[in-house]
């Protein structure tokens, strides 16, 4: 890992093992807090690993899901802001 800016520490990732849930050795987790929380993982020992997904629902799965929420449907999803 390269750092260009000398002051900058990269504090976001936390590393840690726990026991695979597929073969029970230790497997080596990560999480991250920018720029969301999230966790991941992967086994060396049976190669299992899993990691965040990201992905964007449709205007019309918004808008169901909003209607259980007691929210108004939406005529278009808000832009994202990158
Ligand atoms: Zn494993």
């Amino acid at each position: 890992m390269t750092n260009q800016k000398g002051g900058d520490r990269k504090m976001s990732s936390c590393n840690y093992s726990a026991p695979c849930p597929k073969c029970g050795e230790s497997m080596d987790m990560y999480t991250e807090s920018r720029p969301y929380d999230t966790a991941s993982g992967q086994c060396l020992y049976c190669g299992f690993y899993f990691y965040p997904k990201e992905d964007r629902l449709t205007l019309a799965e918004v808008n169901e899901a909003r209607t259980d929420g007691d929210l108004k449907p939406l005529k278009e999803l808000k832009a994202w802001e990158d």
